[in-house]
């Protein structure tokens, strides 16, 4: 095994071993976020009649070829059809029907006239019906009408497998009629944080000690992306407590093992050998900063990855590699990042890893501007909450000169001047 993996290496390599869960059924209201496991098809049409897109009077295209405010045409108004309603009349030669928007077309009419081009307009909301209507324009065949299955045919696939529900796909579903639908079960992400330092914020902080941010910023980031915490809590820089706590997870059925601190080559990172004890390491050094530490293998088959202690060296590792790991047992079909291309404010150094930089980008004259001041330290995660992207410098490149562009990773809203 090489000794540094490239970081595209060792997202391959992680993906290759994890495959998605089980399937469930739920209904609309807990499908937000979730991933289609099946493709959602249509069976009805959509529209499902035809219907009018106006408030107007529906009508036959052909009676009122030359309609116009000069030369009105008079038609004679035989119904109201209100949404909702199925009208049971059929419009003849010289007829109209007052219609509202998604009233369903009546038989005989092809087209509809919005009220605007009628003399009703400023009568169109009273109840009583005229019983004549004049109108001042003349219509084609389909005009105002949204026709049956002009947006959906029924058998079509509406929403693929490997889809995330967003809003407006859950809408779509509904106006479907669709109730419930087969998505993959959410994984389950067992979170170990190792450290004889770490302390419960809450708690009071004895000399030497530091309170734990990374357990609460990792599980904020598996239910951000899609998984289900299961908390191990802290283990003690102790081989048996963490046997102990990767044990817990192997009985809660994970179907990954997450853990923060303990791989790197420390006197009492204990992490990486009390895995391969009972699992494997495929590897634990990836050619990347921050973040060189990572480690991936599995204990008892289940897939287990090794985060830095670090805890922005944590955050990174774990944008880098477990959120796609968590896509994949969450059944999507690929990890895409919302990204930007960005200018250098100032020069930048790098030592040749692949780096991932954070940085404060902001527009300018139409150009985003990224300034990496102010962000320094890998234990600095204030600092990473001003930061707004992630810089991205491939491996190889050792230095940038000002103006340079280069792809940034958005993390959060963007101050525009
Ligand atoms: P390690 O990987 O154990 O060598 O830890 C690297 C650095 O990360 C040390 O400064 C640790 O104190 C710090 N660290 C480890 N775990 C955490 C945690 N859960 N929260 C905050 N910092 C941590
Ligand atoms: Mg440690």
């Amino acid at each position: 095994m090489p000794e540094h993996l490239s970081v595209n290496e060792a997202q391959q390599r992680i993906i290759k071993k994890l495959k998605p869960g089980l399937i469930e059924e739920v209904g609309l209201i807990e499908a937000p976020g979730r991933v289609m496991a099946l493709d959602a098809k249509a069976s009805i049409d959509l529209p499902a009649f035809s219907n009018s897109s106006m408030d107007g009077y529906a009508l036959r295209a052909e009676d009122i070829l030359n309609a116009s405010a000069e030369n009105p045409v008079t038609l004679q108004v035989i119904a109201d059809i209100p949404a909702g309603k199925s009208p049971e009349i059929t419009v003849d030669a010289g007829q109209a029907a007052r219609i509202m928007t998604g009233g369903k077309i009546p038989e005989g009419a092809n087209a509809v006239v919005p009220v605007e081009n009628t003399d009703q307009a400023d009568k169109f909301f009273h109840i009583e019906l005229g019983r004549e209507v004049k109108i001042f324009k003349a219509a084609k065949h389909g005009d105002f009408i949204r026709s049956r299955g002009q947006s959906v045919r029924a058998g079509e696939v509406v929403l693929p497998s490997g889809k995330v529900l967003t809003p407006q796909d859950i809408g779509a579903l509904a106006s479907l009629g669709i109730s419930r639908v087969q998505v993959y079960q959410r994984p389950k992400i067992a979170l170990l944080t190792t450290g004889d330092e770490l302390v419960p914020p809450g708690e009071p902080l004895e000399s030497g000690k530091i309170y734990d941010s990374n357990s609460f910023m990792l599980a904020a980031m598996v239910e951000q992306y899609g998984g289900q915490v299961l908390r191990l809590g802290i283990a003690p820089d102790k081989p048996k407590s963490i046997r102990q706590r990767l044990e817990l997870a192997v009985s809660m059925k994970a179907d990954l093992i997450l853990s923060s601190a303990g791989v790197s080559v420390g006197t009492y990172d204990f992490v990486k050998t009390v895995v391969e004890e009972s699992g494997e390491l495929d590897f634990w050094r990836v050619n990347m900063r921050p973040g060189k530490p990572l480690a991936f293998g599995n204990y008892r088959n289940i897939p287990f990855i090794g985060l830095p202690g670090n805890p922005v060296s944590a955050f990174v590792g774990f944008l880098v590699f477990v959120v796609p790991a968590i896509h994949r047992l969450a059944g999507l079909n690929e990890t895409i990042w919302p990204r930007i291309k960005v200018r250098l404010e100032h020069p930048v150094e790098s030592d040749g890893r692949e780096t991932y930089f954070r940085a404060t980008v902001r527009k300018k004259n139409g150009q985003y501007l990224a300034s990496l001041k102010d962000h320094q330290g890998s234990d600095n995660l204030v600092g990473l909450t001003r930061a707004n992207t992630l810089l991205i410098i491939p491996s190889g490149v050792k230095s940038l000169a000002i103006g340079s562009e280069v792809d940034a990773w958005l993390l959060g809203s963007m101050e525009f001047a």
